[in-house]
């Protein structure tokens, strides 16, 4: 008997993977991505998956970090984004980084050998036809204006649009290593890391103000075009973080704990820029934090004057994107459906996820949720106690509107964390409290635990595995 297809729209990271958990499943894939036939702001190439700004997928941690239990559900889970970047990493600490474009070929190429996946590279302009009675739409914050106003259109909810920043990209070879050294903060090893993984750039007192008066009176970018822009709190532009106050950064991106400077070790730096491998060569690193609106004449003035960058050359600058998402926790049910049209389904960070590993987290579970009920089952969605879970619920319905300010919308993207579960009982050591951040660390590990638990079983995976794993 022969199975009609589920409809992908968009080819990033939450389409690719919502395609391949379909295909996976047994179920044929159509998958619709624009590029090369229509470009977006961010997109370079027309690899599936391309990652448009930083190379990292955040802490591989799975014990302590929400993110990093998220990657360890998707594997669990066969995430392809997942295997893809294990499988390219660089080194990044206790981060886990992947060479871009290693990593976006990968994808590519498993997606592209796939016997069940059809890929067609063409612009959808509108809603899918409703002979497409199972689509996904993934096509994330940089959606094409056509799709997304007849998205507007059809759902009568305003897509709210901000922007997020990006951070420049320096040529290695032009870094003075006579002045900065490579170390990770605390000489973290983390996963496929050597504890010297980033490059430091130590600042002294007078430098440091200096450079913060800089990034203060520096010309930006039209500051009207951004005016009511929401900022994402992780994400903001090191110039408004400035502006929050002199000693922001040193408490932010710019923080020296954990670091000596080798060519000076008795002399501790009173501010620190680092940066990050961005590919697998090393030939180009990455500001850490320095997402930025200064105009890119300004980038370069200011940043040539952090100790080492004097010669640096950019491979690109920093800016601000659009970001484009819909009001989720109004539109979507639980299975990522919309309510108003059954059988169509949203994937990514058009709803309202933030981030890479979370936009295909999303893309998993959208393409289980989709291929489930092609093949006549229910959708089996994952435990409120998963990060998978946490998440899903965040979009579909754990955001609270605020009484105080009716009619307004307040739904705004999340990146996964630990706010997001239900809460744990704080354990105890030998029938004593914990206190601090032993009893943080405690109850993260209670949190993680249960969520690796619950997500086994969930998938179905023999409880043996845990020990195995
Ligand atoms: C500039 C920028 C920088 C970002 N930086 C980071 C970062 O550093 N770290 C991080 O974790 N997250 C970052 N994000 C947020 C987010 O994680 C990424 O945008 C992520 O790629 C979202 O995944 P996605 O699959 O939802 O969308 P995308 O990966 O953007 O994929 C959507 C795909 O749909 C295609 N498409 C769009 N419209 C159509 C159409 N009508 N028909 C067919 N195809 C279409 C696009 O070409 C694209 O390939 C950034 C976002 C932006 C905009």
């Amino acid at each position: 008997m022969s199975i009609n297809p589920v409809h992908v729209i968009g080819g990033g990271l939450a389409g690719s993977e919502a395609a391949w958990q379909i295909a996976k499943a047994g179920v044929p894939v159509v998958l619709h991505e624009m590029r090369p036939v229509r470009g977006t702001d961010a997109h370079k190439t027309d690899g599936l998956a391309e990652l448009v700004c930083s190379n990292s997928f955040r802490s591989d941690d799975a014990e302590t970090n929400a993110v990093g239990l998220l990657h360890a559900e998707m594997r669990l889970a066969g995430s392809l984004i997942m295997s893809a970047g294990d499988a390219h990493q660089v080194p990044a600490g206790g981060a886990l980084a992947v060479d871009r474009d290693g990593f976006s070929d990968a994808v590519t190429k498993k997606i592209e050998a796939h016997p069940l996946i059809t890929i067609q590279r063409e612009e959808v302009p509108g809603l899918p036809p409703t002979e497409w009675d199972q689509a996904i739409i993934a096509t994330g914050p940089l959606t094409a204006p056509s799709l997304a106003q007849s998205i507007a259109e059809a759902t009568g909810a305003d897509a709210l649009a901000f922007f997020d920043a990006i951070a420049p990209i320096v040529h290695f070879d032009t870094i003075d290593m006579n002045i900065c050294w490579f170390q990770s903060r605390y000489d973290k090893v983390g996963p496929g890391g050597t504890g010297k993984d980033y490059i430091n750039c130590p600042m002294d007192k007078e430098q440091y103000l200096g450079f913060v008066a800089a990034l203060l009176e520096g010309q930006k970018t039209e500051f009207k075009q951004w005016e009511g822009t929401p900022y994402f709190d992780g994400c903001l532009p090191i110039e408004v973080m400035a502006e929050r106050g002199v000693e922001t950064l040193r408490y932010g991106p710019m923080k020296p704990m954990g670091l000596t400077n080798v060519h000076n070790p008795s002399v501790k730096a009173y501010a620190v820029v680092q940066l990050r491998q961005d590919n697998a060569l090393g030939t180009l690193y990455n500001m850490v934090g320095f997402q930025t609106k200064l105009k890119h004449a300004e980038q370069v003035r200011i940043f040539r004057t952090i100790p080492g960058l004097e010669n640096a050359e950019f491979v690109r600058l920093g800016g601000l994107h659009r970001n484009t998402y819909i009001n989720s926790p109004t539109l979507l049910d639980p299975s990522l459906q919309l309510k108003s049209r059954p059988g169509l389904r949203f994937a990514g960070q058009i709803t309202g996820c933030e981030g890479y590993v979370e936009s295909a987290a999303i893309g998993l579970l959208a393409g289980r949720f989709a291929a489930a009920e092609r093949l006549g089952q229910a959708a089996s969605r994952p435990p409120p106690t998963t990060a998978f879970g946490a998440l899903l619920n965040h979009i579909t319905g754990g955001h609270i509107v605020s009484d105080d300010e009716p009619g307004k919308r307040s739904f705004q993207p999340m990146n996964v964390n630990f706010g997001l579960f239900p809460p744990v009982e704080a354990p105890r050591n030998e029938g004593k409290r914990l206190r601090g951040k032993d009893k943080t660390v405690a109850k993260r590990h209670a949190i993680t635990s249960r969520a690796l638990a619950d997500c086994r079983q969930w998938l179905g995976l023999p409880a043996q595995a845990q020990a195995a794993e």
